[in-house]
């Protein structure tokens, strides 16, 4: 028999002093969520179980009576702390308020008052006696008034945290549904092992509910912990959302604005709390294409299958821009369809300002166009647009008109008035023979003071006075350059492009060759004219 109640004292001191060890961890980590009141119910029933222990080990009346009453010390607290903290893991952010805690501890107060002056008032127990149940001393009684009260106020608090646990459980998704799955079992269990004692569901007359404390509360510590991550992790991504430089923007499945963050309000100025919940097209007026292309993406996902994707939606981005009075800016949205439970219920758009980097592509872009000096095309260029023209023209059996032109005597120029009104002069003809030609034409920088143009669908008769025209401009233009006056004349070479007798058309690199050949008899013949090859 001493045995029996030395073994349950040893387990129930392990008991304690495990319980007591979880005690320490929390007070560690006593401002994660949940970790205080996990704290103070692990003191309490240490000492719940600590004097429990000693109880069973008591062979007098007097000492069992006393290691009953130090048990209360800790177990008549322990419905409160139970339902506390309950709440705040269950109702994460909404804190318990003081009024609450202290309504809560009435109860357990009282019970201590009464279970201290038990001997004069008896209201938990009268007539106790001790009895052995066949292993140890335990104390019989005749329960009283406070005695049921405290047990239907421990039922009541344990059924209320199960039911707030339960609650948050069903609304809960992934881990923490988990954790809280973990808590109603805890909880559950007590509740049942409490009641094998109370009930006498088993015959040995046995305090159940002492042994079972520290497996709760290891399970409790394994639980509280990962909610305290729960709690981080929405906060800190909730501070990344207003923070980050990209704008962020929540729909519905309807196009309803439903969240953005404050680098959004940079793009659209219209964001604002109160139009939550209207159509995205009246919230992103600024750029039109923004709602038309989110709704294009959405429909293109429910439309296609990854592989059909049309190609501007494959990377699942797309392009807009807004324009101001002064300026454009470009922006790349990237949406992302949101999903619960396996339904779609919206996207989120992250918004990113690229006008820096857009801004330096057409400037590479230019660069690789377009003479630096003059802004017209470079010879490069020019070969490649052309060159797509003269097939087209094949096509239509249509013909053209390439020209080229040397500055004459531009070295004696540079030598008189220096480089740099050379380079002047060049960036004056350019203007001026871009400005002779029509839109649709296109001319180029061929090299140092030589450049080449070509006319579309112009009769050799129509351009022939047309370049007339442009070295009459150049012949009766006022070249100044810092106050000086510079006169300049160009030499005019011109070849056709069209159906050579054998029916096939010139090629590029013969019509340049024609019409160099006839800008060379027009130097020889002493410059300043045209001549058609
Ligand atoms: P002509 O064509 O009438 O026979 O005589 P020219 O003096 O124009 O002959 P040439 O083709 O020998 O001279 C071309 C000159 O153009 C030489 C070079 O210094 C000048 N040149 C070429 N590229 C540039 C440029 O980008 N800027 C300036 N300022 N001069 C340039
Ligand atoms: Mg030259
Ligand atoms: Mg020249």
């Amino acid at each position: 028999m001493e045995r029996i109640s030395n073994l349950l004292s040893s387990f129930l001191y392990i008991e304690t002093f495990s319980i007591l060890v979880v005690a320490f961890c929390s007070w560690r980590r006593r401002k994660a969520l949940g970790a205080l009141p996990l704290f103070f119910l692990c003191l309490c029933s240490a000492v719940y179980a600590f004097g429990y222990g000693m109880e069973i080990t008591s062979t007098s009346l007097r000492d069992v009576n006393l290691w009953g009453k130090i048990e209360y010390l800790g177990l008549a607290f322990i419905p409160s702390l139970w339902i506390i903290q309950a709440h705040s893991l269950a109702a994460k952010d909404k804190k318990i308020s003081r009024t609450c805690i202290s309504i809560l501890f009435i109860i357990p107060i009282l019970t201590v008052i009464f279970r201290y002056t038990n001997d004069y008032f008896h209201l938990m127990y009268r007539n106790e006696t001790l009895i052995n149940n066949g292993y140890f001393y335990v104390l019989s009684y005749q329960k009283c008034f406070w005695y049921y009260l405290y047990y239907i106020f421990f039922y009541v608090c344990m059924i209320i945290s199960i039911a707030m646990y339960y609650k948050a459980f069903s609304k809960a998704v992934g881990l923490e549904r988990h954790q809280l799955k973990i808590m109603v079992c805890a909880s559950i269990s007590v509740l049942f092992f409490e009641g094998f004692d109370q009930f006498q569901i088993v015959p040995l007359k046995m305090d159940y509910g002492a042994f079972i404390m520290f497996f709760v509360y290891v399970v409790f510590a394994y639980a509280v912990y990962p909610f305290d991550m729960m709690h981080i992790i929405p906060m800190s991504r909730e501070i990344i959302f207003d923070w980050v430089y990209d704008g962020v923007l929540v729909v519905d499945t309807d196009f309803n604005l439903k969240d953005f963050n404050y680098a959004a309000k940079e793009v659209f100025k219209a964001l604002d709390r109160s139009i939550i919940g209207t159509k995205i097209e009246s919230c992103t007026r600024e750029a039109p294409e923004f709602g038309k292309s989110l709704k294009m993406w959405c429909r293109s996902k429910k439309e296609y299958s990854q592989e059909n994707l049309p190609e501007s939606f494959k990377e699942d981005v797309f392009e807009f821009s807004i324009v101001s009075v002064d300026n454009i800016s470009y922006f790349k949205a990237r949406p992302k369809a949101l999903y619960y439970k396996g339904y779609k219920i919206g996207s989120t758009i992250l918004i990113s300002n690229v006008t820096k980097e857009k801004n330096i592509i057409f400037e590479l872009e230019k660069m690789a166009k377009f003479d630096q000096l003059t802004g017209i095309l470079n010879r490069r260029c020019f070969i490649e647009l052309v060159g797509n023209k003269l097939t087209e023209l094949e096509k239509q059996d249509d013909k053209g008109i390439l020209f080229m032109f040397d500055i004459d005597y531009f070295k004696q120029v540079n030598d008189t008035y220096g480089h740099q009104a050379g380079d002047y002069i060049l960036k004056e003809i350019a203007y001026i023979s871009k400005s002779k030609i029509r839109d649709k034409d296109f001319i180029g920088r061929y090299g140092g003071e030589e450049f080449i143009a070509f006319l579309p669908k112009l009769t050799l008769k129509e351009a022939v006075s047309l370049i007339e025209s442009i070295r009459a401009a150049f012949e009766n233009y006022n070249f100044i350059y810092e106050d000086i006056p510079i006169k300049v004349t160009a030499s005019f070479g011109v070849s056709e492009y069209c159906k050579k007798e054998s029916g096939e058309y010139f090629s590029y690199n013969e019509i340049v060759k024609n019409a160099d050949i006839a800008l060379y008899k027009a130097k020889e013949s002493g410059r300043n004219r045209v001549s058609v090859s």
